[in-house]
């Protein structure tokens, strides 16, 4: 998947055209009258420093064998999501419709607002604290955010640290926010 095959925008049932649709039941209606503003990136692996495996897709489909992996029992009864999985290739995964609400922030305060998953979007990145990302998830990230841009009445790309400070620390030191502001 590279960014080109990807939609320009995205289609009526607010699913970007390209993307792999797995639905997540994690995720409900936004509050009425709440616009998009804020994006929020994440990183994600799973088992932690592993890529490529199925984890993150039965994570975010309340599928998760608490005996697959020592890591698994700690959080496989969580009920989390995020609008977007971008891959260590550039493949996306779309697991929430961008006009329904992930779960994917958790206690969070943005500019004074909490609960950001009301407002926002969640893109995780597949990566971790000690490998840099790849090129080809900052192909696919830039065209994404473009996509939401010209969607949505965005107002600012965050970490989740920044919206959860020492609870969070995603998308960690490797992440290039000179790539996305
Ligand atoms: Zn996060």
């Amino acid at each position: 998947m590279s960014a080109t095959e990807l939609g320009a925008e995205l289609d009526t049932n607010a699913l970007l055209p390209g993307a792999q649709f797995i639905p997540s039941p994690n995720c409900d209606a936004r509050p009425p009258g709440v616009s998009v503003e804020l994006i929020v990136i994440h990183a994600i692996s799973l088992p932690p420093g592993e890529f490529g495996g199925d984890g993150i897709e039965c994570l975010f489909t309340n599928r998760l064998d608490p005996e697959a992996h020592s890591y698994y029992a700690g959080i496989h009864h969580l009920h989390v999501s995020a609008h977007f999985l971008i891959r260590r290739n550039g493949e996306v995964e779309q697991y929430v419709a961008c006009d329904r609400r992930a779960w994917h922030a958790g206690l969070s305060q943005w500019n004074g607002r909490e609960r950001c998953n009301d407002f926002s979007i969640g893109i995780e990145l597949e990566g971790c604290d000690e490998s840099p990302f790849e090129e080809a998830q900052y192909v696919v990230l830039a065209h994404l955010l473009q996509v939401l841009r010209q969607t949505y009445p965005i107002i600012a790309v965050v970490g989740h640290a920044e919206i959860a400070p020492g609870r969070k620390n995603d998308p960690g030191p490797c992440f290039d926010w000179s790539r996305v502001r």
